[in-house]
C-alpha cells in the first residue's frame, strides 16, 4: 500500500473505476491519501451494503426448510473455515496441514466474503501485536462501529501488510486467491442459484428454487456469518470474564463462544495465542477445537499445539464486565 496525497484531487469517475477494478483484483496498487486513510471509502463499500440489502429478498423468495438447512450447512462449514484455518491456522500456526488440505481450506474460507487468507492473517497478527492500543485497526477503544466493521471499509484496513506474512506469500495458490478472493464466493452463489433451480425441477417436493437458494444459502447466511465473527473484534474485548490478566481488554464469553464455535474464549487466546484449543477447561466448549481433533485422526492436520498446563493458571480474578 502506498502513500500519496494524489487521491484527494481525483475526479469521483476514476474513484469509482478503481473501487470497481478493486472489487475483482486487490492486487491494484492501492492509493491513499493519508489524511484519509481512516475514513470509510463509501465507493469500494456499495457490495458489502449490496449484500445486506439482498438479505431482504427473503421476503419475495419465500422460505423452505432445504433452504434454511443450507444457509445452516454454510454458516458451520465457512465458520469453521474461519476459525481452524484463517484464524488458528493461518494467523497462528497452531497446528500443521497439508498443502492440498491448506488450499483447500483457504478457498472454503475465501467463500465467507470476509477477503483471502493473507489479508486476514496480516491484519489478524497485527491486532495480536498491538491489541487495545492506538495502533490496533480494530480496537472497540477506538468506538463499537470502528471495531466491529467500518476499520476495513477505509483505505488502511483494504491494504495488506506483506512483511507481516511472509510464511504465507511463498505459496502462489495463496497469493492467487487472495488477489482474486471475490471469485470463490461469486462461484458460490452462482452454484446456490443453479443448485436452486435444479431441484425446483428434478425434486420439487423441496420447495424450492433457485433464487431462493440463493438469498437464503448465499446472502443470508454470509451475512450472519460476519456479524458474528466480527463480534470476536467488538464484543469479545467488551463483554464477558477476564481469567488473564493480558496486556488487553480481551474477554472470555460463552455465548460468544458457541456462536463462533470457540472464538470466544477470547482471553484465554489472548494470554496464549498458539494453542489450537481456546477452550481451556472441559466446560469451555470449543467446537473448532473438537473438530480439529477430528480432522487429525485421519491425518488431515497434524501437531495440535496445546496450553502448557503452567499457563493455564489465573492470574488476576474474573472480572465481570458491566
Ligand atoms: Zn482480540
Ligand atoms: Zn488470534
Amino acid at each position: 500500500m502506498s502513500e500519496t496525497d494524489s487521491s484527494a484531487t481525483s475526479p469521483v469517475w476514476r474513484r469509482a473505476s478503481v473501487a470497481l477494478l478493486r472489487w475483482f483484483d486487490t492486487g491494484q496498487d492501492v492509493v491513499v491519501d493519508a489524511t484519509q486513510a481512516d475514513r470509510v471509502d463509501w465507493l469500494r463499500v456499495i457490495p458489502f451494503i449490496g449484500l445486506h440489502l439482498a438479505c431482504l429478498a427473503v421476503f419475495v423468495v419465500g422460505v423452505s426448510w432445504f433452504a434454511i438447512a443450507v444457509a445452516i450447512a454454510l454458516y458451520a462449514l465457512r465458520m469453521f473455515a474461519i476459525t481452524g484455518f484463517y484464524h488458528r491456522y493461518f494467523s497462528h500456526k497452531a497446528f500443521r496441514t497439508s498443502r492440498p488440505v491448506q488450499f483447500a481450506f483457504a478457498v472454503l474460507g475465501a467463500a465467507s466474503v470476509q477477503r483471502g487468507p493473507l489479508w486476514w492473517a496480516a491484519h489478524h497478527r497485527h491486532h495480536h501485536r498491538h491489541a487495545d492500543t492506538e495502533h490496533d485497526i480494530h480496537s472497540p477503544r477506538h468506538g463499537f462501529w470502528r471495531s466491529h466493521m467500518t476499520w476495513f471499509l477505509t483505505p488502511r484496513g483494504f491494504g495488506t501488510n506483506h512483511d507481516a506474512i511472509k510464511d504465507l506469500t511463498r505459496f502462489p495458490e495463496l497469493r492467487l486467491l487472495d488477489r482474486f478472493d471475490i471469485l470463490v464466493p461469486a462461484l458460490l452463489a452462482v452454484g446456490l442459484y443453479w443448485l436452486g433451480d435444479t431441484l425446483q425441477s428434478q425434486a420439487p417436493a423441496l420447495g424450492t428454487n433457485g433464487p431462493q437458494l440463493l438469498v437464503w444459502g448465499f446472502f443470508v447466511s454470509t451475512i450472519v456469518l460476519f456479524h458474528i465473527t466480527v463480534t470476536i473484534n467488538s464484543l469479545a474485548h467488551r463483554w464477558g470474564s477476564r481469567r488473564f490478566a493480558t496486556r488487553d481488554d480481551s474477554r472470555n464469553n460463552w455465548l460468544l463462544a458457541l456462536l463462533t464455535f470457540g472464538e470466544g474464549w477470547h482471553n484465554n487466546h489472548h494470554h496464549f495465542p498458539g494453542s489450537a484449543r481456546q477452550g481451556f477447561t472441559w466446560w469451555e466448549i470449543d467446537l473448532t477445537y473438537y473438530a480439529l481433533r477430528f480432522l487429525s485422526w485421519f491425518g488431515l492436520v497434524w501437531d495440535l499445539k496445546s496450553v502448557p498446563p503452567a499457563l493455564r493458571k489465573p492470574t488476576a480474578a474474573a472480572l465481570r464486565a458491566s
